[in-house]
Parts: C-alpha cells; sequence; structure tokens
C-alpha cells in the first residue's frame, strides 16, 4: 500500500541533513502497517505498558521495513516509563546495559527490547564531561551514578539520561528509524521526514554527521550497513566523515564491535555490505591485518572474500545455518600463512609450528578490535587445522578428518580456496568430494589409488626397545 500523499511532507527538495524535529503523523490506514504484521508478544508489551498508563510505541527497523515492503522481524519498544517502572509491569523482565540501560522482556526465545526515551545532555557541551546524579543502590545507600558521559573525542561511554518522545527521536541514528507506532490509535508519527529518506532511497542522518558520528562511531558501519540493506544511496556528507572519523571505530570496545559486525554481514547483503564498507575506507578499521591484502579486484584475497560472502547471502536467503566462525576463518586464513610463513624465514622452525603460532597471533590481534567469543575461537582455529589435514590422507587419517566436528565447514572452505587458487586445491576439493560419496568399498579403493600413485611407502624406523631395568 502507498503512503497517503496527504500525510507526506510536501517538499521533497534536497533535503541534505534532517536537523530539526518536525513530526508528521500518518493516521491508520494510510500507512501499510497494522496489528497483523506485529508479533503477539511485541503487541502484549505494548499494551501492558499502555494499560499501566504509560505511552509506548513501536519503533525502528520494524516500520521503517514495514513500509519499505519488507517483512518486519524484530520488534523495538520505546516508553516513557524508566527502566525500574518497566520491571515492575512485567516478571518476565530484566535491565540489560550500562552504557545504555535497557529492558528485555523474555518470552522463551523471542526477546522484546524496551528502550526508555533518551533525553538530551545539556550539560556536556563540552567534551570529557560527566552527568552524574545521586541514586538509591540496592543497599539502600545513596550512591553516585554516571548518567550521561563523554570522551575527548565526543564519543558517549553513558546515555542513560531520560526525555520526552521528541528528544529521543532527535538521538536516533537515521531519520529512517525515527518512526513511531503507537498501538492506541494504529497511527505512526515520523519525527524527522523518515518517509522522505524512504523515497529518496538515501541514508539520511539526524543532525550534523561529524557530532553524531563522534558520539558513536559505530553509526558509521550502520550507515552502510543500511545502505546495502535497502539499497539506498550514501550522501556525500557522510561518506567524507567516513573518512575522517573512521578511525575512532578503534575506541569501541570490541564486544559491542563483535555484534555489529555480525549484523553487517550475516544479514543477506553481506557482498554488498561489503563491497561499501571496503569502498568507504571501514573495512580496514575492523579488520586490520586483512584490509591491506585487498590490493585491487582480481587478487586472489578478494576473490576468497566475494565468494564467501556470496556463499553466505545465498545460505541466508535459502534459511540455512551460518556461522561467524567460517566467515572469521575466511578473513583471517590468509593473514595467518603470510604469518606463519614470515615466521618460518625468520626462525626455520618447522611449518607445523609456524603455523600454530601464526593462529594465535592473528586471533589475538583481532580480538583487541573485535571480541570473538570464545566457542567461535575455537571453531576458527579447528577450521584453519583442518586445512593442513585435509591434504594428509593415508592410513586411517581421512576416517579421522571425515568424523571431525567441523570437517564441513572445513571441507566447504577447502571448495572455496581450490575455487580461487586452482591447482592442487582444487583437485584435493574434488577428492574430498568424491570420498564422501562414494560406498565403504569405493573409499578403500580410493585410498588405495592415492597410496599407489604417492609411490612405495616409506619404511618406518623400527622403534628403539625399551631398556628394562
Ligand atoms: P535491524 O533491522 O537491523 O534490527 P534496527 O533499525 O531495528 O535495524 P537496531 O540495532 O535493532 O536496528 O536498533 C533499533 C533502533 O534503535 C534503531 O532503529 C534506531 O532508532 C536506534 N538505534 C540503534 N543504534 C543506534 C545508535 N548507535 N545511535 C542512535 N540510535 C540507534
Ligand atoms: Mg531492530
Amino acid at each position: 500500500m502507498a503512503i497517503s500523499p496527504s500525510a507526506q511532507n510536501e517538499d521533497t527538495s534536497s533535503i541534505k541533513t534532517a536537523s530539526a524535529i518536525d513530526p508528521v503523523v500518518v493516521p491508520k490506514g494510510q500507512h501499510p502497517m497494522t496489528f497483523s504484521d506485529i508479533s503477539e508478544n511485541a503487541l502484549s508489551v505494548l499494551r501492558r505498558l499502555n494499560s499501566k498508563g504509560y505511552d509506548a510505541y513501536l519503533v525502528g527497523g520494524c516500520i521503517r521495513d514495514k513500509l519499505m515492503g519488507k517483512t518486519p522481524k524484530d520488534f523495538d519498544i520505546a516508553t516513557n516509563a524508566t527502566p525500574e517502572q518497566i520491571k515492575a509491569c512485567f516478571r518476565n523482565c530484566r535491565l540489560i546495559g550500562r552504557r545504555f540501560r535497557l529492558a528485555h522482556i523474555v518470552f522463551g526465545k523471542d526477546i522484546i527490547e524496551v528502550a526508555t526515551f533518551r533525553g538530551h545532555h545539556a550539560d556536556l557541551e563540552n567534551n570529557d564531561a560527566e552527568n552524574k546524579v545521586k541514586v538509591k543502590a540496592r543497599s539502600g545507600k545513596q550512591v553516585e551514578d554516571v548518567l550521561a558521559k563523554q570522551d575527548q573525542q565526543g564519543q558517549l561511554l553513558r546515555d542513560n539520561v531520560f526525555g520526552t518522545i521528541d528528544e529521543d527521536a532527535e538521538r536516533r541514528d537515521f531519520t529512517f528509524n525515527a518512526m513511531y507506532f503507537s498501538a492506541k490509535d494504529q497511527s505512526i508519527i515520523d519525527f524527522a521526514h523518515g518517509l522522505r529518506s524512504i523515497q529518496n532511497k538515501r541514508v539520511e542522518l539526524i543532525g550534523d554527521p561529524a557530532t553524531r558520528f563522534r558520539e558513536d562511531p559505530v553509526r558509521m558501519i550502520r550507515a552502510v550497513r543500511f545502505a546495502a540493506k535497502l539499497g539506498m544511496s550514501i550522501p556525500d556528507e557522510l561518506a567524507t566523515q567516513f573518512k575522517e572519523l573512521g578511525h575512532l571505530l578503534g575506541n569501541i570496545p570490541p564486544a559491542r564491535l563483535f555484534e555489529e559486525v555480525l549484523k553487517l554481514f550475516i544479514s543477506g547483503s553481506g557482498v554488498k555490505t561489503f563491497q561499501l564498507l571496503h569502498q568507504h575506507g571501514l573495512f580496514g578499521h575492523l579488520f586490520p591485518q586483512f584490509a591491506p591484502l585487498l590490493v585491487d579486484d582480481k587478487c586472489r584475497e578478494m576473490q576468497l572474500v566475494m565468494q564467501v560472502l556470496k556463499n553466505t547471502d545465498e545460505r541466508i536467503n535459502n534459511e540455512q545455518r551460518v556461522t561467524p566462525a567460517f566467515l572469521y576463518a575466511a578473513f583471517l586464513w590468509y593473514p595467518v600463512e603470510e604469518r606463519a610463513q614470515t615466521i618460518i624465514n625468520e626462525s626455520g622452525i618447522t611449518y607445523h609450528d609456524a603455523f600454530n603460532i601464526a593462529m594465535g597471533e592473528v586471533l589475538h590481534r583481532q580480538i583487541q578490535r573485535i571480541m570473538i567469543p570464545k566457542r567461535f575461537s575455537i571453531a576458527i582455529r579447528e577450521i584453519w587445522q583442518l586445512q593442513t589435514r585435509l591434504p594428509k590422507r593415508f592410513g586411517r587419517r581421512a576416517f579421522q578428518t571425515l568424523s571431525h566436528a567441523r570437517f564441513r565447514a572445513a571441507y566447504d572452505f577447502l571448495l572455496i580456496r581450490g575455487q580461487i587458487e586452482g591447482g592442487d586445491l582444487m583437485e584435493l576439493g574434488e577428492w574430498w568430494t568424491e570420498f564422501q560419496e562414494v560406498s565403504p568399498e569405493e573409499r578403500k579403493t580410493m585410498l588405495n589409488v592415492l597410496r599407489k600413485e604417492a609411490g612405495p611407502a616409506r619404511k618406518r624406523k623400527p622403534r628403539p626397545k625399551k631398556k628394562a631395568n
């Protein structure tokens, strides 16, 4: 359904950045969002908050996606209730976050995020400032709590000053993310000309780009993510700031970046997102060991990342499972290979030892930038280690490798490497494809052929007999 023109702002001429909050109400029936688009759980949270006398709205991605003809998936709620008041409304509520406190209402696996309207930080005009307040601690004592805090670069380290819905809209990142849906009258309030940005297919930031990116550098990669996902353009005034301020991504806590980077590549638009990140010079701030190897569009590193992301996008769009471990294993594979070679050249140790050291070093450097949870870093190492085991197939080795929990991911990765590098790697991939498909008898035959091709087996030296004491 088209959005009713009467509800839109008439001037669609060249708006650069929406700096003013100028709410436009789109009444029920003049926009496509209805209750049937909203999950039962989200609706029940909205209704409960309303019934307790609070204002509550759906906000952000779910409305934007619906207005763009996509199916909304996760439902975020904004309210004038404080975190403690939200908690008092729900038994299944937990409060989370220090930098940005919010409530999670938990329905089994489904979690509805509820945020209190954010306000302005009037006395935070200067960088490196704090805004404190006395609060009552659990013990009953009065303690000081930091509500808002900014570092020297202007980055907001705390953002817990509460405000009105207008202020909340102004504190959001992009104009298309500042639209609110009310369950009371089913209207949408478009605070910052988000509809216009959707119509013009431009990613428009609310406020001054430099200030907003300094406050939270993650907004730069969010801009790229939305441009790729929504097929929008990035205005020059944002792109210029990426070059100026991209390095500030180095100040973001690695744990937060892990979540945001997942959304970049596990979204179904990974190829496009990567291309934009690379084009705008942001990829190197996330993967400083890999980006320098991407020297041109034809190099093997570029082919690898494109192939891996193409496969990942296809899997996501076919609703197949993907693991972040595979992506990280691929992005860091050539840095590991290169580092292992340098170690060998410098110290002359064996490939096996050099490879082990290189894996540790490359992972260690990467987690300074993006935290990788242990369960994934273990899997990444296994995928890498299996690359060195896949060529070794004699005796029981092929069967041991085949039964390894990480075989499938390692084999998929080998196929991609084979596609790019060809030669022996491609043949090895084909061998493993056949080995999985044939009968147990034929597997034995394949191994015998391999043995013959390798020439006569080396005789093992007899082990020295243990001396009897
Ligand atoms: P997605 O479809 O990927 O979930 P989303 O817009 O819902 O997109 P979320 O990360 O779920 O993205 O954030 C929900 C909303 O919170 C956003 O729409 C935006 O209004 C606000 N928001 C999120 N991150 C920021 C940020 N860094 N700065 C300002 N506002 C933000
Ligand atoms: Mg969301």
